[in-house]
């Protein structure tokens, strides 16, 4: 939705569902040049697009979207910065740490063994590095480099 700010031309409604109450009675509709809250926002619809056009009294604009606001559990307010950690639990965590370690290490040993013409060694290491998936899944998500195509 586009909201922008102008001086009233025509006497509108607000459309703040709480405006009588919030103000009571004595708050009538916006005046012709009063301060007004425009909201526009295009919707299609079955007919094709339409166009819809909102009117608030400033403050009334200002208390719906304090509403909004206030309806979002403190909790959920602002999310935290960074990396989100896989596993919550530190115990996880360092498991999860040393058979990345674990698996970093077989693959090396693999490569040499590989450039040393081994390949006996590389399958045996192939199945050992295969042989931790289970454990990985038992901490979390198996990390992209652990998929086996
Ligand atoms: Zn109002």
């Amino acid at each position: 939705m586009d909201i922008w700010a102008r001086w009233n031309k025509q006497t509108r409604k607000c459309h703040y569902d709480l405006c009588f109450a919030l103000h009571g009675l004595a708050r009538g509709p916006i005046e012709r040049g009063d301060p007004v809250i425009i909201g526009r926002s295009k919707k299609l619809t079955a007919a094709g697009m339409r166009t819809f056009n909102y009117a608030w009294h400033p403050d009334c604009w200002l208390a719906q979207a304090m509403d909004h606001l206030t309806s979002i559990p403190e909790s959920e307010r602002v999310s935290p910065r960074g990396r989100r950690p896989v596993a919550a639990n530190l115990e996880v965590r360092k498991r999860r740490v040393s058979l990345l370690q674990k698996r970093a290490s077989l693959n090396h040993r693999q490569v040499k063994a590989a450039l040393a013409g081994d390949a006996v060694r590389v399958l045996a290491l192939e199945a050992e590095k295969q042989s931790l998936i289970p454990l990985i899944l038992e901490t979390g998500p198996l990390p992209k480099r652990w998929r086996v195509e």
